[in-house]
């Protein structure tokens, strides 16, 4: 309802100010409307603040030293792991690896536990919706392999086929790997459930986490999921800082990812045995900065609350969607039904072509993306190869909202000229 997001951004409007770049304006004295959260977020001084003091008062090589120095960025890398873990229930913090991003962490478990237990014949599921980070690790491994791979069905509003994944199901699927939230149709993916559906099937799982976790609750013991991948730069941290988690189980039964420096337990020329989970999978000096800036941006959500960070974004969300449905010509896609979506939508106005719609919203310093969204398979699905999105974050507020509408009312005007 209107009147509880006016309430609600009032508060909100506060946590506009923890973001410098937020609080600067363009040539014309307009202020940034930034709505492409869902590609990458901005950073709180908090957050800025981590990764500047790290540098200025902290910084070592970790796990090595003997130096108190060395000795202190190694505790707060894994305190930064400690709290990514509680971020999402993980039962151990050893069940927590640092990765540059989601990605990183899909070809990871494709390059590790994918080698390891897929073989020719074998079947992965993948969806429709799925971003190509969930897809293409699966296709290399697949070729590899000589594995077949299948994607869920969407139903016309951007669904998953239920139906059809039982299909996949009964089809006896190694892995099943699919979308907690879509990054291009914003919906919400019922994954406990499709998790306990692949799991009677005797699958594996792997949830792309990169647009849930930065935006609701996620507690990976609730979902019981196998694997979690998700992106610290999406959720307020700093760039090349994300996570996997997977079950301790699982991840040692798995073979390193790369070899290096840190994995090992004993090297010779000819062989070497390797470090104990999860030091087997970060070979190499790791982002020490980037994963104490990713601890600070935990802390930061955590104290809003991210059901709270949850309940802001669906409000203003749906206050987008009834005044997109307002514009003559503007096409949604995705879940009409609001608790079926997150704070991510993809649109198209009229024919003009969603590139042009992103430029004209960008001279009114109205900040959103146009193209694919790395989702061509979805595209093609939808008979489109573009969509304009707008995606929400715990900064934005109503005035975004209608920027981003007269934005979408000028390049009508503009076009009809
Ligand atoms: N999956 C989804 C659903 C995403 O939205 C993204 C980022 N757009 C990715 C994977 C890839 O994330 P990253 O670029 O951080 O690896």
């Amino acid at each position: 309802m209107v009147s509880s997001v006016t309430e609600k951004t009032r508060d909100w409007l506060k946590i506009r100010d923890d973001f410098p770049i937020l609080n600067s304006v363009d040539a014309r004295g307009q202020r940034l409307a930034f709505l492409d959260s869902a590609a990458s977020s901005q950073k709180p001084e908090s957050v800025i603040a981590a990764v500047d003091c790290y540098y200025r008062e902290t910084n070592a090589n970790i796990h090595r030293g003997v130096y108190d120095l060395s000795e202190r960025a190694t505790a707060q890398y894994e305190a930064a792991r400690h709290m990514v873990a509680d971020f999402v229930n993980a039962a151990s913090a050893r069940e927590i690896v640092f990765v540059r991003n989601t990605t990183e962490a899909i070809n990871l478990v494709a390059q590790t536990w994918g080698r390891r237990n897929i073989a020719a014949g074998d079947l992965i599921v993948v969806t429709t919706m799925d971003h190509h980070s969930n897809l293409v690790p699966w296709q290399l491994l697949a070729d590899e392999k000589g594995a077949r791979i299948e994607a869920v069905r969407i139903t016309d509003d951007g669904r998953l086929d239920m139906s059809h994944l039982g299909e996949l199901l009964a089809m006896g699927p190694q892995l099943v790997a699919f979308p907690h939230v879509s990054n291009s149709l914003g919906t919400i993916n019922p994954a406990a459930e499709i998790v306990r559906m692949a799991h009677d099937a005797g699958a594996v799982t792997v949830v792309d986490g990169a647009q849930s976790v930065p935006h609701m609750p996620v507690d990976v013991r609730e979902l019981d999921t196998d694997f979690l991948a998700f992106s610290g730069h999406k959720m307020l941290g700093p760039m090349g800082s994300g996570a996997l988690y997977g079950k301790l189980a699982l991840l040692e039964d798995m073979p390193p990812f790369m070899g290096g420096g840190g994995m090992i337990r004993k090297v010779s020329i000819e062989r070497s045995t390797f470090a104990d989970v999860p030091a087997r999978f970060e070979a190499g000096t790791p982002s020490v900065a980037d994963a104490v800036g990713l601890g600070a941006a935990v802390e930061y959500l955590q104290q809003i609350g991210m059901a709270e960070v949850g309940e802001h974004e669906h409000n203003l969300t749906q206050l987008a969607v009834e005044r997109l449905q307002g514009i003559p010509e503007l096409r949604l896609y995705g879940p009409e039904k609001p608790g079926l979506r997150g704070g991510t939508l993809s649109f198209t106005l009229g024919d003009i072509h969603p590139h042009d719609v992103a430029a004209i919203l960008n001279e009114e310093n109205v900040a959103v993306r146009a193209g694919h969204h790395c989702c061509q398979p979805l595209m093609d699905r939808l008979g489109l190869v573009a969509t304009t999105r707008a995606s929400f974050y715990v900064y934005n507020d109503e005035d975004d909202v209608d920027r981003l509408v007269s934005g979408l009312r000028r390049a009508q005007a503009i076009f009809a000229a």
